[in-house]
């Protein structure tokens, strides 16, 4: 199930990103600070009253040389596209302007809910000004500060009536949903028809639980479905911001949070870029199944080592990635496509494996003692027991005296012992301390 999206809109600055920073708080995450994108993420959870959601901050999507007015439309129809609901965000401190009522006209088009904001209305003089801004035709002006903090929550239960009835759960069955993801032109598109060439579809043209969503099903010989989540299909002949960066990132964050496991497809011919690794990145810290797919092989001369280098490279530049199964394909050739559903099938195996605790604890006992624990300032770390709490992914708890004591370096050694153990291929581990009461 995923969870609804709010798009904030407006020219800029009016407080768009100050407005998103205020509605997802500090969740920010371990990749998010490795990759160094905090500063220029768009998109991120938010939660008000119980109800959890996704926030875009539109301003982020920008195309340098594209005319101011491109850009505006652009994030319009990047809001109108992916949004439940609109904040169509303006400021009292220079009263509605031209661009606000190109915005205006822009967003007439929408049926979403769009629900205006008048930010900057700092104290209680300026409210009077707020009436002028229902001549943009939304209605009545929720006005806001984002600096002070003010009127926000009035905002945020709007947003959150509007949001549209979750549609039912779709039934659990053993279907393994999975998508291609990443940049523009690594083949996704062209590896979802080549698929489909390969597999016996069975349903085709499932209409996703999500707007615009196209997903395929099909099944392989033994009888196990595959939901192949549709990533590229939305694309409209003409529009400029599918090629963007910010906007390739956007959608395969969708796509991730329905997948179980996702394919991270490369481009053997462009080599690895800085945002394929933000994209793998997120699917591993979404806990999501991964394969690296290096697509595009027959363009490359190869030798020998041809392989073995590019393995090398994608090891190097994607260490947490460690797990992660590598396949070099082809979606014009076909080249080892025919590997895919086996190797999805191996990883949803693995992810929904439970090891028992007495198996567990043989495997902490031995670890514990090929490398003793920690110790700061005197004080050893203590563990007394791990157990595993889920699956999908698999997440382990250690119980343990004190969770300061327990470094980012032992959890990783720890992880590593449990992976030589039980293997776990293709999917990112949680580990978790807890201090035993
Ligand atoms: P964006 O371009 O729409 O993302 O706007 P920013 O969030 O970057 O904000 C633009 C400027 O407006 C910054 O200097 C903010 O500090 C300021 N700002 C944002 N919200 C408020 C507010 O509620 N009151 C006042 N006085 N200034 C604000
Ligand atoms: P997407 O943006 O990731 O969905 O990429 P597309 O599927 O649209 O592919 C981008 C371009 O790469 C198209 O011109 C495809 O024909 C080409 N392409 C995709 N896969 C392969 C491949 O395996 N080999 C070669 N040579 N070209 C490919």
């Amino acid at each position: 199930m995923t969870n609804p999206v709010i798009a904030i809109v407006g020219r800029p600055n009016v407080g768009k990103s100050t407005i998103f920073n205020r509605v997802v708080g500090e969740r920010i995450s371990i990749v998010e600070d490795i990759a160094g994108v905090t500063r220029d993420r768009i998109y991120a959870d938010g939660e008000w009253l119980g109800s959890n959601f996704h926030v875009i901050d539109t301003g982020g999507i920008d195309i340098t040389d594209e005319p101011f007015m491109s850009n505006i439309r652009m994030q319009a129809e990047i809001a109108m596209e992916e949004a439940d609901v609109i904040i169509f965000l303006t400021s009292v401190r220079e009263g509605v302007t031209q661009t606000d009522e190109h915005i205006a006209k822009l967003l007439y088009r929408t049926n979403k809910p769009v629900l205006l904001a008048v930010n900057k209305v700092d104290n209680p003089e300026l409210r009077a000004d707020v009436f002028d801004f229902y001549a943009l035709g939304f209605g009545e002006p929720f006005p806001i500060s984002g600096s002070h903090g003010l009127g926000l929550g009035d905002l945020l239960d709007a947003a959150v009536k509007a949001f549209p009835e979750q549609p039912e759960e779709e039934e659990e069955d053993d279907t393994i949903q999975f998508s291609f993801i990443g940049r523009p032109n690594v083949g996704k598109s062209s590896l979802v028809n080549a698929m489909l060439g390969e597999e016996r579809v069975i349903v085709s043209n499932v209409a996703g639980t999500t707007r615009d969503a196209i997903d395929t099903t099909f099944e392989d010989e033994e009888g196990q479905k595959f939901r192949m989540i549709d990533t590229a299909g939305i694309r409209k002949r003409g529009r400029v911001f599918e090629s963007t960066e910010k906007y390739s990132v956007l959608r395969a964050m969708r796509a991730i949070e329905r997948s179980d496991i996702v394919c991270v497809v490369l481009n053997a011919e462009e080599g690895i870029q800085e945002q394929d690794k933000k994209i793998a990145g997120y699917a591993h810290e979404a806990g999501k199944g991964i394969v690296i797919l290096v697509n595009k092989w027959d363009t490359l001369e190869k030798d020998n080592s041809t392989y073995k280098e590019f393995e090398e490279d994608i090891r190097r530049d994607f260490q947490y990635l460690s797990y992660a199964p590598i396949i070099f394909v082809s979606a014009k050739t076909k080249q080892r496509l025919n590997k895919i559903p086996g190797v999805l099938k191996a990883i949803n195996e693995v992810r929904s494996n439970r090891i028992s605790s007495s198996v567990l604890n043989d495997v902490l006992m031995d670890a514990v003692a090929m490398n003793p624990t920690p110790t700061d300032k005197g004080r050893r770390l203590k563990i007394y027991y791990m157990t595993q709490v889920a699956v999908k992914p698999p997440t382990f708890v250690t119980f343990v005296n004190d969770v300061d004591l327990m470094h980012f370096s032992y959890e990783r050694f720890l992880e590593n012992r449990i992976r030589a153990a039980f293997g776990f291929e293709g999917t990112p581990i949680h580990m978790i301390t807890r201090k035993r009461k």
